[in-house]
């Protein structure tokens, strides 16, 4: 045992172990398994070149290097990223606590009401500061909120404006969130009409508007005239509103906004260096088949307890496919979690507090500027001043004597200087500011400020007059002690990676190992403006360059765009690139993608965002592409091909033998090759896509690379392509003035997360990258081999062996017990497990993905109780139990049920709870029963405003 090599950590089957597994399995070494798993003819033919893998030690300091190199500065730059004090505990007892980290989407809810209850507190807190009905649990960014309100408004249009094909975009409103509106909205055949609200003629071919509030320079406007005029003429408004001066100032609601959007990183995230951080979206009723994302709503449990489950399902992509007017799946869970947790923290006193602070800070600041003869602009304002009027000679010495004192501000391009004050702003900064604009003016004495003993509210007609926040939760735990208590409550209710194997098939949940998440908590990174200059980033950027090299690697297309924060916002971002290049050869007139039916929900969604038509192609029955159908279809839609989306090993978990050649034909038709890389755990090191013949492929680093799920995000989609797509690839406009396509708000999306990839790449280096590519595989058929007799294996390749994952077979289970997939899943929390992949691809199977992770121990655990799960099923086949009052159709059994004193079902406590002898020693207790999805969507209740309205 060599204690230097991290992979023997992340990897849990040792070379013992694999012996036996082997043996089980029936081939004589882990190679000989590949070869009966892949085809022969994508095998790489070298090695992947990657580093020498480094050991954890050597890692910790070689991030403290990187980080050496980047430079810290105070930052009054604004533009959407904020200074914010995360709180320790908040840090240390859930972005730092694995418990919450790797916990899945909670679409198992009945183990997760522990996340569910922090989103809606999300959830409650953006109904509240924005004053409307509707939200849901987190987007990716401001700026891709933005555009999905784009879409909310273009899809939601009144009978009267139903050609009306034109988008207003104030011109106040951040540019980074106009260019992804309007690339967003390119497809859609949206005209985006850039212009001063003033200027605005209410015209009939409208639909939307968007605005902003306080807008891009910080000032703040009485937008409810206009909005009425909107409202008259059938235009809808959305409103991009900083959440933190929502505190002081009249919500968007209470004006008539239909739409409100932004993001929620000011409340305790760091700015990451751009991400992650949640946005946020809140609508009114009439949007609620339209919003885009999971939406955590109330419903009750089988006894009328209640429960917390994600609402309206029949909305997401996943069902409606081509017909979702959203591609969204991954979103920012773990970070909306943090942002509500900071408000129930703080409560709505704290948050007066806060901001009233940055206000008044802001004011004071104002006032000792213009005593030094600045003039600031803004008349009414939150946080950020705006000073005009400087002079070339002011404003070299304000940037020079800003540097010395390591203070980034906003330089305008017509040589304004903007100032956001945050959070973070104390009285000491406030005299290095002044200090700053004293020297621009060659002033030797600094004025003083005198800090008021009462904040300032904003004044005027804007003064929020409304309460907020008023509820229980956000008005309990404001000593850290109460909030340490609270958190662990939820987490008890939670089961994540800490207390067993999560087998979601697609969903690769592997460790994600401590050491490579340490850059989270490092200051270096963690607060890092996204557009502080260059020379104060090298760090970072030396980091995601080295990563992009080894990614292309990896994938064998050694162009990489890290932009995209989500495997479908890779999925956009990847179909855009192939648009785009399309266009640049004339052959923009190509609308047609073609699909294979096992695709996930996401692949049509996005295509059909990129305004694609889609056209489906069958599988055999043996689970893979038929070539044949495929190959008609490419044909006969040859002149309008766009390409292809394809999944490989495909969703079936299966390598599909002719994948080379289904990569020929869309190429002979002149289709460009898309590959959903949701599933390279099973081909890193062994093959890759552009081995392959792939020309486009997304990552999910919350898959693959080991960031972890954080209970539905952050996620990261970087995409990499071949060389001939380098120059169509989403690029930032406002970071380096391109036109090029953005597809979030920050330059390189979720950047500090990359760290995590980074460091199992560098870790693992190519031999332990190979070797849990090879353990996944191996993992599977493993379970494969116990489980084939019990249930039967869905799909297995030409030599019957699985990929990295298998399809258990639920139908005819269903048939004989009416036991089905789903009574099963619930059945499984009884043993304190997760459920496997529900449903999907297949309905009524269950699909399983150990991951190279788990050790042998928790597979035969787990393989024991899906054979006593098997058992009950039986049961019930042979009339030994009841057909409906048996432990699976009443599972799971929460612990106030097992200890009641009246027990009424057929079969024993014990039974119950204790089926298999380990659960005597490691209970995991459930605390609400099986929960009723329909009751929860007929009466929707998505936030603590509406409970307290139906009570
Ligand atoms: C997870 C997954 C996606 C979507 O990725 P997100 O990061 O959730 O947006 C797409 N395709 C497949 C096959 C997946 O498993």
């Amino acid at each position: 045992m060599n204690t230097n090599d991290f992979s023997i950590r992340h990897i849990g089957i040792s070379p013992d172990d694999e012996k036996v597994m082997l043996d089980k399995i029936g081939v004589k070494s882990i190679e000989e398994l590949m070869k009966q798993t892949m085809p022969s003819n994508i095998f790489l033919d070298a090695p992947l070149n990657l580093p020498e893998p480094m050991t954890e030690r050597e890692l910790i300091e070689h991030i403290n290097e990187l980080g050496a190199k980047n430079k810290v500065f105070s930052s009054y730059i604004g533009m959407g990223w904020y200074d914010t004090c995360t709180p320790a505990p908040i840090q240390r007892n859930i972005l730092e606590n694995p418990a919450w980290y790797t916990s899945y989407t909670p679409y198992q809810a009945e183990i997760s009401q522990g996340r569910l209850e922090a989103l809606f507190n999300f959830q409650s807190m953006i109904t509240d500061l924005t004053a409307l009905p509707l939200t849901n649990c987190s987007l990716l960014d401001e700026a891709t909120a933005g555009a999905e309100a784009a879409a909310m408004m273009l899809n939601t249009r009144s009978r009267a404006k139903k050609n009306a094909a034109k988008l207003f975009v104030a011109d106040d409103v951040y540019e980074s969130t106009l260019k992804v509106i309007m690339t967003r909205c390119e497809p859609w055949d949206v005209k985006v009409v850039v212009g001063s609200l003033e200027s605005f003629d209410f015209g009939a071919d409208y639909f939307g508007v968007v605005l902003q509030y306080p807008n891009e320079r910080g000032e703040i406007f009485d937008y409810k005239a206009f909005t009425e005029k909107a409202k008259a003429a059938e235009i809808k408004v959305a409103v991009a509103a900083d959440l933190l001066s929502l505190v002081l100032l009249t919500p968007p609601g209470e004006w008539g906004a239909d739409i409100v959007f932004g993001t929620t990183q000011r409340f305790g995230i760091p700015m990451y260096f751009g991400g992650p951080s949640a946005g946020y979206l809140s609508a009114l009723d009439d949007f609620k088949r339209y919003i885009p994302g999971r939406i955590v709503g109330l419903s009750k449990d089988t006894y009328g307890k209640p429960a917390y489950r994600l609402a309206l399902q029949t909305r997401e992509q996943h069902i409606k496919r081509e017909k979702a007017t959203s591609n969204i799946c991954t979103a920012q869970a773990l970070l909306a979690s943090m942002a509500g947790m900071y408000a129930v923290y703080h409560g709505p006193k704290g948050l007066r507090d806060i901001a009233g602070r940055i206000h008044t800070y802001a004011v004071l600041l104002a006032e000792k500027l213009e005593d030094l003869g600045y003039k600031q602009e803004n008349k009414l304002f939150f946080d950020t001043l705006y000073i005009s009027n400087i002079s070339e000679v002011e404003r070299e010495a304000i940037k020079s004597t800003a540097l010395d004192c390591r203070v980034n501000l906003r330089y305008f391009k017509n040589g304004a200087i903007g100032i956001s004050l945050d959070e973070t702003t104390q009285e000491t900064d406030l005299g290095t500011l002044l200090y700053i604009f004293a020297q621009g003016k060659g002033i030797e004495t600094v004025p003083t400020v005198d800090v008021p003993s009462e904040w300032n509210g904003i004044e005027g007609g804007l003064k929020r007059t409304s309460d907020f926040l008023t509820y229980e939760v956000f008005n309990s735990y404001h000593t850290e002690t109460e909030l340490m208590r609270y958190i662990k409550r939820l987490e008890r209710k939670d089961i994540s990676l800490a207390h067993s194997m999560i087998s979601l098939g697609s969903c690769t949940m592997k460790l994600n190992a401590a050491s490579e998440l340490f850059i989270l908590s490092n200051p270096q990174f963690a607060l890092m403006h996204p557009y502080a200059p260059e020379d104060q980033t090298e760090g970072y950027i030396e980091m995601l360059d080295t990563l992009k090299s080894l990614l292309g690697e990896i994938t064998g297309l050694p162009a990489v765009c890290l932009m995209p924060n989500s495997g479908a916002s890779g999925e956009y971002a990847g179909l855009r690139t192939i648009m785009e290049y399309h266009k640049a050869n004339g052959q923009g007139h190509r609308d047609i993608i073609l699909l294979p039916s096992s695709a996930h929900g996401t692949n049509p969604a996005s295509a059909v965002q990129c305004g694609y038509k889609t056209v489906t192609t069958i599988c055999d029955e043996n689970g893979n592409i038929d070539v044949e159908d495929f190959r008609k279809k490419a044909h006969e839609n040859k002149d309008r091909l766009a390409g292809t989306m394809i999944t490989y090993p495909s969703t079936h978990g299966i390598f599909e033998p002719e994948i080379r050649e289904l990569c020929q034909i869309v190429h002979d038709c002149g289709g460009q090759v898309y590959m959903d890389g949701a599933n390279m755990n099973a081909q890193v090191g062994y093959t890759n896509p552009g081995f392959i013949g792939a020309d486009v492929c997304h990552l999910n680093l919350h898959k693959t690379f080991a960031i972890p799920h954080g209970g539905g995000g952050p996620g990261v989609g970087p995409i990499c392509v071949a060389k001939h797509l380098e120059a169509y690839l989403p690029s930032h406009s406002v970071m380096y003035g391109d036109d090029r396509i953005p597809v979030s708000a920050a330059p390189f999306g979720s950047a500090v997360v990359f760290g995590i990839t980074y460091a199992y790449i560098r870790l693992l280096g190519e031999a332990g990258l190979k070797r849990s590519t090879a353990v996944a595989i191996l993992n599977a058929n493993y379970m494969a081999a116990f489980l084939e007799k019990e249930y039967g294996i869905v799909y297995t390749g030409t030599q019957g062996r699985v990929g990295h994952e298998l399809i258990l077979e639920c139908r005819k289970i269903k048939e004989m017990s009416n036991i089905d997939e789903s009574d099963i899943a619930k059945r499984l929390m009884d043993f304190g497990y997760h459920a496997p992949t529900l449903s999907f691809p297949v309905h009524g199977t269950l699909m399983i993905e150990p991951t190279e992770s788990e050790s042998l121990a928790e597979l035969d655990r787990f393989i024991a109780v899906m054979t006593k799960i098997r058992q009950e099923i039986q049961e019930v086949i042979d009339g030994k139990a009841d057909k409906e009052d048996n432990v699976l159709k009443n599972a799971p059994h929460p612990q106030y049920e097992v200890v009641a004193d009246k027990w009424t079902h057929a079969y024993p406590r014990s039974k119950a709870a204790f089926p298999l002898e380990y659960l005597k020693e490691n209970k995991f207790w459930i605390n609400v029963s099986r929960i009723d999805n329909g009751f929860g969507d007929r009466n929707l209740v998505a936030s603590l405003a509406c409970c307290v309205w139906n009570e």
